[in-house]
C-alpha cells in the first residue's frame, strides 16, 4: 500500500486511493439487492463505538474502509437498494459520483462567474434544461441549492422581497398538507409563524381555491399584506397535486407570487402523464425541485427555478469590496448573488454528466416505469380483502390501509393494527414503507422512485403486504 499520509498525493498514490475505494464501493454495489431494505438495530452501541479522538498521525487506507464499509455503513436505511419505498426515496447515481469525483478534483470556483466562466455555463446549461423541463418561459433562471428546504426559502426570500423591508404584516397561503420546510422557511425568512395559513385540502388532498380565496379575502379585510401562494406538486404525505392552473390563475388575480413545491413531483414533467398532472407548472414564479428524488441523484442536490433570475437577485444580493464585480451580461450569471451560499460545491456537475451521458429521455423513460409500478401497485392493493387504497397514485405515491371487519369501526384498534401491519411487512427486509397520519388515521405510503426499484421488487413487497397481514390474522 502507498503511503497516503502526504498531502500531496503523487498520480501512483491517487490512483491506487481510487482503485481502492472503488473496490468497496463495488463490492457494496453487488451486495445491494440481497441487503435489508432498512437496518436499525443496534444504532446507539455502533455510534457509541465510533466515538474517536482527532486522529493524530495517518491510518492505513484498509483499516479506515473497513470502519466505513464493514462497521457504519450497514446500519442504517438502505436508501440506494431497489426495495427503498419509503419517505420520497433518494437515488445515488453512479454517474453522479463520478461527476462528484471530478468536481472536486478541480475544484473550482463556481459562486463567480469570472472564476471559472466555462464551468459556471456547465452549471447554467443544467439551470436552463430544469426550467424547460418543468415548463418556464426562456429567460427563467435559478441555482442549484443543497435540497428542497433551502430552495423554499430561497423562494419566499425573493416574494418577500416584494413587500419592502416591513413584511411582518406580510401572509402566506399553502395547504395543510404542505411540507413542513414551507412553514419553516416563512419563519427563517421573518415571518410571524402565525401569518401562514394552512388552508384545508379537498378528498383528494388538493388545497381547496375557494377556502384560499376566502382566507385572502379575509386578511386583505384585516389590513394584513398578501404575498405568496405555495402549491404542493406532490405532497410528502400522498403525493396530492394541487390544481396548479386554478392556483395560478388565483395569483395573477391577486398580485401574488406563486412558489410550486415540487421537490418530488416536478421531474414527472419529463413525462407525457406527468404534464398532464403537473398542468400549470410553468405558470409559476418560482419552483423547487429536488434532482436528488426525481433525478436519482445523490442527496445534496436541489435547485430552485425561477420566472424572473433578476427577483432573486435583487432579494439575495449584497456588496462586498474584496469580491470582484459582479456579472451584468444577462447571459451570464453569478451564482453566489441567488442564494445565501458563496462558497459551495461543484454541484452543477453531478447534474450535467448522468443528463449528457444518459439523456433526458433515458431519465423520463425510468420515471415512466415509476408511474406504471405504482398504477400497478395499486390496483393489486385495490384487490385485497379488507385494504382501503386511502389515496390513489397522482404519480408514484399511494397510501393505504387495512381494515378488518373484526376490528368494527373502532379507529384506536384499526390505528394500532396498521402500526403493527407496518412493522410486520418491513421485519421482511425486502421492502421499507413508512406511515403518516390522514386526519388524524395511521396509512401506510408506498413511494416508488428508485431508480434501481422495478417489477420484481414491488412483487416482492406486494407479497410482504399480504403474507403480513395474513400473520396479523
Ligand atoms: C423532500 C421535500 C422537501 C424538502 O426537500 P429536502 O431536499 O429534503 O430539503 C420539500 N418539499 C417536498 C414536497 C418534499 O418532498
Amino acid at each position: 500500500m502507498p503511503d497516503f499520509s502526504r498531502l500531496e498525493l503523487d498520480e501512483a498514490d491517487l490512483r491506487a486511493l481510487v482503485a481502492a475505494a472503488l473496490d468497496r464501493i463495488c463490492g457494496e454495489l453487488r451486495g445491494l439487492p440481497g441487503r435489508a431494505a432498512c437496518v436499525t438495530e443496534g444504532g446507539a452501541a455502533l455510534a457509541r463505538s465510533l466515538r474517536e479522538p482527532l486522529p493524530r498521525s495517518g491510518a492505513p487506507l484498509p483499516e479506515l474502509l473497513a470502519t466505513i464499509f464493514e462497521r457504519a455503513l450497514p446500519v442504517s436505511y438502505t436508501t440506494t437498494g431497489p426495495g427503498y419505498l419509503a419517505y420520497i426515496p433518494g437515488g445515488g447515481l453512479l454517474h453522479a459520483a463520478v461527476a462528484d469525483l471530478i468536481a472536486d478534483a478541480i475544484n473550482r470556483y463556481v459562486g463567480l462567474w469570472r472564476a471559472a466562466p466555462g464551468l459556471v455555463q456547465l452549471e447554467s446549461n443544467v439551470i436552463t434544461w430544469l426550467c424547460e423541463i418543468v415548463g418556464l418561459p426562456a429567460g427563467s433562471g435559478g441555482v442549484l441549492t443543497s435540497g428542497g428546504s433551502l430552495a423554499n426559502f430561497s423562494a419566499t426570500v425573493a416574494a418577500r422581497h416584494r413587500l419592502g423591508e416591513r413584511f411582518v404584516d406580510g401572509t402566506i397561503y399553502t395547504s395543510t398538507q404542505a411540507h413542513h420546510s414551507v412553514l419553516r422557511a416563512a419563519i427563517l425568512a421573518g415571518f410571524p409563524a402565525a401569518q401562514v395559513r394552512a388552508v384545508e385540502v379537498d378528498a383528494q388532498q388538493r388545497i381547496c381555491l375557494e377556502r384560499l380565496a376566502e382566507a385572502i379575502a379575509g386578511d386583505r379585510a384585516a389590513g394584513l399584506r398578501p404575498c405568496m401562494l405555495v402549491a404542493s406538486a406532490g405532497t410528502t404525505n400522498t403525493g396530492a397535486v394541487d390544481d396548479l392552473e386554478g392556483m395560478a390563475g388565483l395569483a395573477e388575480r391577486e398580485g401574488l407570487w406563486l412558489h410550486v413545491d415540487a421537490a418530488y413531483g416536478g421531474c414527472f414533467a419529463l413525462t407525457e402523464r406527468g404534464r398532464a398532472t403537473l398542468r400549470g407548472l410553468g405558470r409559476a414564479d418560482s419552483i423547487t425541485l429536488d434532482p436528488h428524488k426525481g433525478l436519482f441523484l445523490p442527496y445534496g442536490t436541489g435547485a430552485l427555478l425561477v420566472r424572473d433570475p433578476a427577483a432573486l437577485r435583487r432579494a439575495h444580493s449584497v456588496h462586498a469590496e474584496y469580491l470582484p464585480p459582479m456579472q451584468e451580461d444577462p447571459d451570464f450569471v453569478d451564482f453566489c448573488e441567488l442564494s445565501p451560499e458563496l462558497s459551495r460545491d461543484f454541484r452543477g456537475l453531478r447534474l450535467w454528466l448522468p443528463l449528457k451521458l444518459v439523456g433526458a429521455d433515458g431519465f423520463a423513460a425510468a420515471l415512466d416505469e415509476k408511474l406504471d409500478l405504482a398504477a400497478y401497485a395499486a390496483g393489486v392493493l385495490r384487490g385485497m380483502p379488507e385494504v382501503l387504497l386511502v389515496a390513489p397514485p397522482q404519480l408514484s405515491l399511494l397510501v393505504f390501509r387495512h381494515v378488518p371487519a373484526r376490528l368494527g369501526g373502532d379507529p384506536a384498534a384499526q390505528d394500532d393494527h396498521n402500526e403493527r401491519l407496518l412493522a410486520a411487512i418491513n421485519r421482511r427486509g425486502r421492502v421499507f414503507l413508512t406511515s403518516t397520519r390522514l386526519a388524524g388515521r395511521f396509512v401506510l405510503r408506498i413511494c416508488v422512485l428508485s431508480f434501481r426499484t422495478h417489477r420484481d421488487r414491488v412483487d416482492e413487497g406486494l407479497v410482504d403486504i399480504s403474507e403480513a397481514i395474513a400473520e396479523l390474522g
